[in-house]
């Protein structure tokens, strides 16, 4: 027997309308590229994202088309989320941090269509266009007068002259939840970057769950600053959380350095930022310089890497600001755990607690996890076991986009490609990676790129990258070299090399050359063993 309840969608669109009929008055604040706060309403921002799906419509796209963004946190970047998605179209959120050649790759991979920027891209959309080859509209996210008059991209046009002609009444298409709503390239250790592809439902469900108390914790009396990138999976899910609860939405744009996001916090009364390790480093080493205290900020999320002890006492014992740890990944919306206490936990001393807020965090309801040995046994919860940790749940991928039915799921599960323990409690700590890609700043750098370009020098035989710890960046490579018999480049030669061939700050730190580098059984580099040699290694100039 069929329960008698009305079947709802559950669709994107919905969600900027909620926020419309019981938000209206919300607060939207961006810092935009041109320096000023921008300042609007969820109003403002249903009725504008309405206008961007009737500017669509008229450009003739399919639903599921994809629709491209080279984009900071702002109003506009928000806009976008809505309309494209709403209108039945996948927004597509190019990293413009990658290589202009990785960008060609992927934007033509996803057979992007429209492809709207920030003006603070435009050399890098001079520098790709011409190979983007399914890119057919190009729109600058700015004013009708601010757009160049020579920028020699054909059709380039603004965004507020595209969407000034349509009505802000717009009727959203119902469809299947199940529908494509946006994308996400991830940069896998082997091979070229692989997209997840989100639906409505996955999208929705993981907001909802992410919203909830023991989660982020939102409702309409917060401010929150997603410092997170809106390309970087969808900005952790918050502007989707945020339009769900009402909650005011505070947009940092370019500036990320500690002083404008300490300055942003204090001035729109944030109670809850979010972002990666690295980002808060910046703004606690800015306070402590110039001896500043929060006002209003309660909590921050901080995830996409390890969060330093150190930075989770800073915030709680200093300054008072709860930190909520969380573990996630692309393939998974991203959110996975969030370390939030048990009532248990509550008269724990300081100490004790810092043991449990040191891990990723217990599963969000929707999340399933495992930990297994080598033959895919699974582990016991007893905090001291360590295996790969597998997860399953309504916004874990089923395949990566174009994935031809080839599934990456064991026996229905998702492997991480993260080694972990989980407590008696669920309390899950990551131990280990066993991907080799180093992440410095928050992004990825594949080892296995910044090998091949090395390898490409004539005078290299073999080349093994591996991250070293930074305290700023969190981790660099390095490239060590087994260098050709007679063949000869220096240190300086081969960084030179790597110069135009792939993005500023994912060249190597540093060279050290060796007369062998190990490998295993099957012909494999042993990087384990190499890091064991060079533990005692300090990059240059730390
Ligand atoms: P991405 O897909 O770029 O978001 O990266 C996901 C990966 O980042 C995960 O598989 C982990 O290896 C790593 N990661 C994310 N959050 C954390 C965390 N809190 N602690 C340690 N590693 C993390």
């Amino acid at each position: 027997m069929l329960g008698l309840m009305q079947s709802q969608q559950l669709l994107i669109s919905s969600l900027i309308e909620f926020a419309d009929r019981h938000h209206h008055e919300g607060e939207v604040v961006s810092r935009r590229v041109e320096g000023d706060i921008h300042r609007c309403t969820y109003r403002d921002i249903a009725q504008r994202s309405r206008q961007v799906a009737h500017a669509l419509d008229q450009m003739d796209l399919g639903f599921g088309d994809r629709v491209a963004t080279l984009a900071w946190n702002g109003y506009r970047h928000l806009e976008l989320y809505f309309g494209v998605s709403g209108s039945g179209r996948v927004l597509h959120t190019l990293n413009p941090r990658l290589h202009p050649d990785q960008i060609v790759w992927i934007a033509n991979h996803a057979e992007d269509q429209v492809l709207c920027f920030d003006m603070s891209f435009l050399p890098i959309v001079k520098a790709v266009h011409s190979r983007c080859t399914t890119i057919k509209h190009f729109i600058a996210l700015c004013d009708a007068d601010k757009l160049p008059a020579d920028s020699g991209i054909p059709g380039l046009q603004s965004y507020e002259a595209w969407i000034a002609s349509h009505g802000s009444t717009y009727y959203w298409p119902e469809f299947d939840e199940n529908s494509a709503s946006s994308m996400c390239y991830t940069s896998g250790t082997t091979g070229n970057p692989k997209a997840a592809l989100y639906s409505h439902r996955s999208t929705i469900l993981h907001a909802w769950a992410g919203a909830l108390p023991d989660a982020l914790n939102m409702s309409a009396r917060d401010s929150v600053l997603p410092v997170v990138p809106m390309f970087h999976v969808n900005a952790w899910g918050l502007p989707y959380a945020a339009a769900m609860t009402g909650a005011k939405m505070v947009f940092p744009g370019p500036a990320m350095d500690g002083k404008s996001i300490f300055e942003l916090i204090e001035s729109e009364k944030v109670t809850f930022a979010a972002g990666v390790p690295t980002v808060w480093q910046m703004m606690l080493g800015h306070m402590q310089q110039a001896d500043l205290r929060f006002s209003t900020l309660k909590r921050t999320v901080i995830g996409g890497s390890a969060c330093p002890p150190a930075m989770i006492t800073a915030f709680n014992d200093v300054y008072g600001v709860e930190v909520l740890h969380a573990w996630g990944m692309t393939e998974m919306s991203p959110l996975g755990t969030v370390c939030t206490l048990k009532n248990k936990h509550v008269p724990m001393g300081s100490q004790e607690k810092m043991t449990v807020r040191l891990k990723q965090g217990r599963a969000l309801y929707g999340v399933d996890m495992k930990i297994v040995d080598d033959v895919g046994a699974e582990l016991p919860w007893d905090g001291k076991a360590y295996g790969d940790l597998l997860v399953k749940g309504p916004w874990v991928i089923s395949e990566y986009y174009k994935g031809e039915g080839d599934s990456p799921l064991v026996d229905g599960w998702f492997p991480t490609g993260d080694v972990a323990t989980i407590d008696a409690d669920g309390y899950m700590q990551i131990t280990d990676r066993s991907k080799d890609v180093i992440k410095s700043g928050g992004e990825w750098i594949s080892s296995i790129d910044v090998e091949n370009i090395a390898m490409a020098h004539p005078a290299v035989a073999m080349a093994a990258c591996i991250g070293m710890k930074h305290p700023k960046w969190d981790e660099r490579p390095i490239v060590v070299v087994v260098k050709k018999p007679g063949a000869d480049v220096s240190r300086e030669g081969l960084l030179a090399f790597y110069e135009g061939r792939t993005a500023k700050w994912q060249i190597p730190d540093d060279v050290i050359f060796v007369d062998a580098i190990p490998l295993g059984g099957t012909g494999k580099m042993q990087k384990t063993k190499l890091r064991e040699a060079l533990q005692d290694y300090k990059l240059p100039g730390l």
